[in-house]
């Protein structure tokens, strides 16, 4: 399951989802074969909607669905500040981030403008952003849930209404730790979601957004949908970022199977817990509830970050960066302007990746502490 690498032979892999089976599809594929109807918010897209929205606590329409976290991000850059323009060619955003995000922003003809993030909460700071020299120059905020870490509202609200810039939350990882406290974390910013299948609620390849503001949502489908709203004539800057019914199959399932889903990340998250406690670990475990389910972090010690991933490496266990070293040193953003990074540059190559999956082995976990442990 390495996207960027081979799994060590009789090696544990850093992340082995589990979707759906095929008999949990079968019920919602026979849905599509008796409808004939496979894209366009169809019936299984339309009610994948409507029980997200449920999740939340919300009414319906609050939630609408896309191809990814990454189109929802670009319709909903596009709907909420539009594309860049020449007074404001800059997306704020942390560095400390995935690619994704900046990719976005790039699609909407933004230039990533690199911020650096605060060293407990590993993510933007609304105050700073408020009182940011570039401000005026920046088309779009888009502050990002660290490691699925949930955002406020109320800090982003304000500042919008302070400053009048608009603001998209790249919340991509951050689905149980929303469902934990939606009332904090959903309102009338845009909130967008990766329902990737590395995240904790997957459809395969899939996103959505929720916004309690209608006429905001509106544009947000407009915006995944050509630009199209009643008619069928392109109104606003837009791209094809819908679902298809086929996803929204492996979505409805998913959701059929949530409890179970979450049940099992967070028995991993307390097993991991408790096979540190004691261990002499060169860092800190990082883990449900403090980033998303998702994730199982070691926060190495400073200085021992390299030592750390050769002991990983020689112990056959598979690791990740999930941010790299951050957005700047990544080619196609190294050219970026930015502020001073020494926050991102020093946490992201410390924020290691262990093995995760909802059936992790107690045995498994056991092997990553010894080895770190010993290492
Ligand atoms: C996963 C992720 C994305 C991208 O989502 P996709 O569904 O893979 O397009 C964007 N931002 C962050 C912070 C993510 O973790």
């Amino acid at each position: 399951m390495s996207k960027d690498g081979v799994d060590p032979p009789n090696g544990i892999p850093v992340l082995r989802p589990r979707l759906p089976s095929a008999e949990d599809l079968l019920p919602y594929l026979r849905r599509i074969d008796e409808n004939r109807v496979y894209a366009n918010w169809g019936p299984l897209v339309t009610e994948l909607e409507v029980r997200l929205s449920r999740e939340w606590g919300l009414e319906a329409p609050t939630t609408t669905v896309a191809a990814s976290g990454t189109a929802a991000l670009v319709g909903t850059i596009l709907a909420t500040a539009g594309p860049a323009r020449h007074d404001r060619p800059y997306a704020l955003m942390p560095a400390l981030t995935f690619s994704a995000t900046a990719v976005a922003a790039e699609l909407c003809g933004y230039r990533p403008y690199l911020s650096d993030v605060d060293p407990e909460e590993w993510m933007l700071s609304a105050e700073r952003v408020a009182e940011h020299p570039m401000l005026d120059h920046v088309g779009v905020v888009v502050p990002v849930g660290a490691f699925g870490r949930p955002v406020s509202q109320e800090p982003w609200l304000d500042l919008r209404r302070r400053t009048g810039v608009p603001v998209v939350i790249d919340a991509s990882a951050s689905f149980d730790r929303i469902l934990d406290a939606p009332d904090r974390c959903l309102g009338r910013i845009p909130v967008v979601i990766s329902l990737h299948a590395t995240k904790t609620f997957g459809t395969g390849e899939g996103g959505c957004v929720v916004c309690t503001d209608g006429e905001l949502l509106a544009d947000v489908v407009r915006a995944l949908n050509y630009g199209f709203s009643s008619r069928r004539e392109s109104e606003a800057p837009s791209l094809n970022g819908k679902m298809s019914e086929y996803s929204a199959a492996v979505g409805l399932a998913s959701l059929d199977r949530w409890p179970e889903t979450i049940g099992a990340l967070r028995d991993v998250a307390a097993r991991y817990r408790a096979a540190f406690d004691g261990a002499a670990v060169p860092g800190r475990l990082v883990v449900s509830p403090e980033v998303s389910a998702c994730y199982a972090l070691l926060e190495s010690t400073r200085g021992q970050a390299s030592q750390v991933e050769e002991t990983l490496r020689r112990s056959g266990i598979d690791y990740r960066h999930w941010y790299g070293d951050g957005l700047h040193r990544q080619p196609q953003f190294a050219g970026a302007p930015r502020d001073d990074l020494s926050t991102t540059e020093d946490l992201a190559p410390r924020l290691i990746g262990l093995p995760l999956a909802p059936d992790l082995a107690d045995e498994t976990i056991a092997r990553v502490a010894r080895a770190l442990g010993s290492g």
